[in-house]
């Protein structure tokens, strides 16, 4: 193992630096992970703007995929040096707190939040939590198993949650990182998809995911389109504009479900009407568990869901998220950290 890493950390709120840091021993609980591959996230751009500069400099990415190099003590005997794993935003709960005791470990109160609480993968060498991790199936390369860690799952398991039953009626709010996952995931799990998008551009990539109908919101009113077929039994909204949202809670079925992944500053207007009258509700949903994620991966292997990838090295991680910030991005713009490491 080399006694120096490259990563691309938080140099100032909003801009990255490549540096070399020293290679660290995993503390008990933790591994050492060499980084093949990792993510960029929508929220990966609040990390970078966010950063404390009082602290030590942040090191963001939380879709990250590699190789288990070295084992801290005590670390369950499932985990193998050479073995290939993932983390994803949530870095491993505590197995102490109320939510875990409970077995709700995505809602662990003790949890390190990857690129953000802790340094993420935007590096060649990233420390994680064993509790944290998630096995990748031989199936899928590094690159394309590193957005469903988090575009992935956070779609799915919302869809899962989402109360909606084969046939039923399920729309997408905003087709980026997580909604051409979601599409595609709604799609194999056969409910009626319907995209809702800005711009005819994305008419013809939401089909080919799996839209069964897209509204373009600059020439139809979402919420009337939708109500024409029926109304939806689950919304899922990737985008944090309260506006958008909120224009649609009125395509919501009785009984059906505003599913929130897209995080934003801005509250969400509601009508209480709408949510007392026919029993609707509004809920937001966190990614979920490794082992959730493992599910994830392996429906994504049955069913051939896979996103669509841009790769780029990880020295130009800084034009790449500025790539997804202007919403260039199609899908998923993922760094590799292949391009200057040794091989071994
Ligand atoms: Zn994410
Ligand atoms: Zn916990």
């Amino acid at each position: 193992m080399k006694a120096t890493y490259r990563a691309m950390q938080v140099k100032t709120p909003g801009n990255l630096e490549l540096v070399e840091r020293q290679t660290p021993a995993p503390n008990p609980g933790e591994v050492l992970i060499a980084v093949e591959a990792c993510g960029i996230c929508g929220a990966d751009a609040s990390d970078i703007d966010n950063a404390d500069p009082a602290l030590q400099p942040r090191v963001p990415g939380h879709e990250v995929v590699g190789r288990i190099v070295a084992i801290g003590a005590n670390t369950p005997s499932i985990w193998k040096v050479g073995q290939r794993v993932g983390v994803g935003r949530l870095g491993g709960h505590c197995n102490e707190c109320t939510e875990c005791r409970r077995g709700r470990f995505n809602l662990c109160r003790n949890q390190p939040i990857v690129g953000s609480s802790c340094d993420g993968g935007y590096a060649e060498i990233m420390i994680a939590r064993a509790t944290g991790l998630v096995s990748i199936p031989d199936e899928l390369s590094s690159e394309e198993a590193a957005p469903i860690l988090c575009a992935g799952i956070a779609t799915f398991n919302a869809l899962k949650k989402s109360g909606a039953e084969p046939g039923d009626t399920v729309a997408v709010l905003g087709i980026g990182g997580l909604g051409h996952m979601a599409l595609q995931y709604a799609r194999k799990m056969g409910f009626r998809v319907i995209a809702v998008g800005r711009g005819e551009d994305i008419a013809a990539d939401a089909a080919r995911l799996g839209a069964h109908r897209y509204i373009d919101t600059y020439v139809e009113n979402p919420a009337d389109a939708i109500n024409a077929m029926g109304g939806a039994k689950a919304i899922l909204t990737t985008t944090a504009n309260p506006t958008a949202v909120s224009a649609l809670m009125p395509a919501l079925a009785p009984e059906g479900r505003l599913i929130v992944l897209g995080v934003g500053k801005d509250p969400l207007p509601v009508s209480t009407r709408s949510l007392v009258g026919a029993e609707r509700s509004i809920v937001g949903s966190i990614t979920g568990s490794p082992y959730e994620n493992e599910k994830t991966l392996d429906f994504s292997v049955l069913t051939g869901v896979r996103p669509m990838i841009e790769t780029m090295p990880l020295a130009r991680a800084e034009d790449a998220v500025q790539k997804m910030r202007s919403g260039d991005a199609k899908f998923r713009i993922v760094l590799t950290m292949g391009d200057q490491t040794d091989a071994h």
